[in-house]
This record gives C-alpha cells, sequence and structure tokens, in this order.
C-alpha cells in the first residue's frame, strides 16, 4: 500500500490522460491526411473489406489457396501504395500509430499482467510532488546541512557531526524494516532539516513516506474522529499512518492536548512497532516530560524501540537572523561625521 489510495488513483488518472493524449494525437493525425489525401481513406476501407473477402473465401470454399494468394497480393499493393501516399504527402507511419510515453505497457500501467515500472515510478514522483508541495523538501537536504552554525561549541559540534554522519547513513540505507528514530532536542538546531532530507532520500528510494507536524495529525484525527462519512474518498489519517512505510513525526508535544488523539497516537505508534515500520518523530521534550503528557506505557514503548538522538547547540534560527542582520548592517553607508 506504500502511498496510499489518493496517489495510487492519482496516478491512474495520468495514465489515462497520456494514453488519451495519444491515441488523440494519432486520430488528429490521420483525419488531416486523409483531408489532404482522400485516395488514403479509400485505400484503408479497400483494405478493410480486402480482409473480410480473405475470411469470407474460407468460408466458402473452392479454390481457397488461390483465392486467398490473390487477396493477399492485393493487401500488399494497397499497403505499398498507402506507404506512398503517406510519405509524398509529408506523413510518417508512426505518427499515425498513438505515441504511448509508455511503449511497455501503452500506458496502461500493465505489462506482461505484471504492474508496468512506469506506473511505480509515477507513484514515487506524485508522492514526491505532493510531499514537496506540503513542506520545503528541497531546501532540507544533507548536501545544505550546515555544521557551522555548532561550531561555537565544541561539545556540541562533535555531538552533531556524530548525528549528521548517522542520519546520513541511515538514509543511505533505508528499508521498510528500518529501525525507529526520536531526535530530542531544543527548537531551531535541525531537527526538522534532518529528518527531511531522510524523508527526501526514502522517496527517491521509492518508499511511501508520510511526513507531517503532529499538531496536524492531531486535527485530522479529531476531524474524522467525526465526519466518518466519505472514507471512500479518502482513506483515513489513521489507517495511513499506519501502513505508510516511513512516517515522521514532527514537533511531538506541541499538538492540542486531547485523551483521544493520545489514544490513537499510541495505536498508531504501537502497531508501526509491531509490524516493524519505521517512525522519526521530533519533539522537543525529554523523556520525563513525554512520559507526563503521553503517560509511561508510550514513553517505555519509545524508549524500548527507538534509537535515540540528542540535538545540541544553539537556536540555528536565531543564528541566521543575527548573520542576516550584521550582513545587513555591514552594507550600509557609514554615517557621516
Ligand atoms: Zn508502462
Amino acid at each position: 500500500m506504500g502511498y496510499g489510495k489518493n496517489i495510487y488513483y492519482k496516478a491512474i488518472g495520468v495514465l489515462e490522460e497520456r494514453r488519451a493524449l495519444a491515441e488523440q494525437a494519432a486520430a488528429q493525425r490521420l483525419a488531416q491526411f486523409y483531408e489532404l489525401c482522400p485516395r488514403g481513406r479509400e485505400i484503408r476501407e479497400e483494405m478493410a473489406q480486402n480482409s473480410a473477402n480473405a475470411a469470407k473465401t474460407v468460408i466458402h470454399g473452392g479454390d481457397v489457396r488461390g483465392e486467398l494468394e490473390k487477396l493477399k497480393a492485393h493487401g500488399a499493393a494497397l499497403r505499398e501504395e498507402f506507404s506512398q501516399l503517406l510519405s509524398s504527402h509529408g506523413f510518417s507511419q508512426e505518427e499515425l500509430s498513438p505515441q504511448y510515453t509508455c511503449p511497455l505497457c501503452k500506458d496502461t500501467g500493465v505489462a506482461d499482467g505484471k504492474t508496468c515500472s512506469c506506473f511505480k515510478e509515477l507513484q514515487r514522483r506524485l508522492a514526491y510532488e505532493k510531499l514537496s508541495l506540503e513542506v520545503p523538501l528541497s531546501e532540507c537536504t544533507f548536501e545544505n546541512f550546515s555544521l557551522d552554525y555548532y561550531k561555537e561549541d565544541q561539545q556540541a559540534y562533535r555531538q552533531m557531526s556524530g548525528i549528521f554522519q548517522a542520519c546520513r547513513e541511515y538514509a543511505a540505507r533505508f528499508r521498510k524494516d528500518s529501525p525507529s528514530l526520536l531526535l530530542k532536542g531544543g527548537t531551531g538546531l535541525g531537527k526538522t532539516h534532518l529528518s527531511l532530507a531522510i524523508a527526501g532520500r526514502a522517496l527517491e528510494k521509492g518508499y511511501g513516506v508520510i511526513y507531517g507536524a503532529a499538531q496536524a495529525f492531531a486535527v485530522s484525527l479529531e476531524k474524522e474522529r467525526f465526519e466518518r462519512t466519505d472514507s471512500d474518498q479518502d482513506e483515513d489519517t489513521q489507517a495511513q499512518l499506519i501502513s505508510c512505510d516511513l512516517l515522521i513525526l514532527d514537533d511531538l508535544g506541541m499538538e492540542f492536548p486531547s485523551a483521544y488523539v493520545n489514544a490513537s497516537l499510541y495505536y498508531i505508534l504501537d502497531t508501526r512497532i509491531l509490524t516493524k515500520r519505521p517512525t522519526i518523530i521530533s519533539t522537543n521534550l525529554s523523556l520525563p516530560e513525554l512520559e507526563k503528557r503521553y503517560g509511561e506505557r508510550l514513553v517505555s514503548r519509545l524508549s524500548g524501540h527507538y534509537g535515540q538522538m540528542v540535538f545540541q547547540g544553539s537556536d540555528i534560527r536565531n543564528q541566521k537572523r543575527q548573520a542576516r542582520k550584521s550582513w545587513k548592517a555591514s552594507q550600509e553607508p557609514l554615517p557621516k561625521k
């Protein structure tokens, strides 16, 4: 199920559109040709008639072989005439037949009774695009993660270099049963950046990733609790959060407290642990704070099954703001005496 029903149906829609466009274009070209060369249409009709005659000959009997030979020769002559007319009017045989994006499956998504690779690729791309629309995926990569912001504090620098390496390796080796991670630490220390970098890599590899702030998931879960009507249209949030290949839950603890959401969250995270699906949680809260909020049961599941990373340093967003300020100041003309 990887990407969820929405992506699946969207991909089917894209294939249908590709197929229709290719067939339309071919039909249009053929119509253009017939307009320039009415004899072309006649030949096609004669060809059809010729095939029908061949079938009749077989049924009626008599000198079947001789008749068929004649019809075959006539067919060949018609084909030859047709192709000469085509080229003399500047058309090619290829443009009269639909030019499918994927010749393997003719844009049906199925080749040799199996899901075509183009359909898988399409779903992967759609999932990536959807996530990119929602979050700044291209701005948060391993390549543009800078350790310079941690340089002031040697201890923080060492710690963050280690975390950066570990996240990069985690992403490179990501699989459906990779371990889960708990990223802890204050705001603006790069937790979101690194989890998005992992999300990007996992998507590139074709895994179904769901990324979101705990707050946003909490709102969807609460909403669906009361509006369970259009379940056909949209797969519900809980099912998606449970079944995706990688779930990234950002800023756990910042959502509005609710007993229902807490219970739902426990169910989702516990099910993912039981089914060996990786989850990455980032939070500003410490384990005791998490325990106070979500209960001992959840925290003991997290401590038992999640690899923990403690982010250190001083708020990067603040540092960037400071840097911009001092850069601006340096650009301003010196005050006159
Ligand atoms: Zn295909």
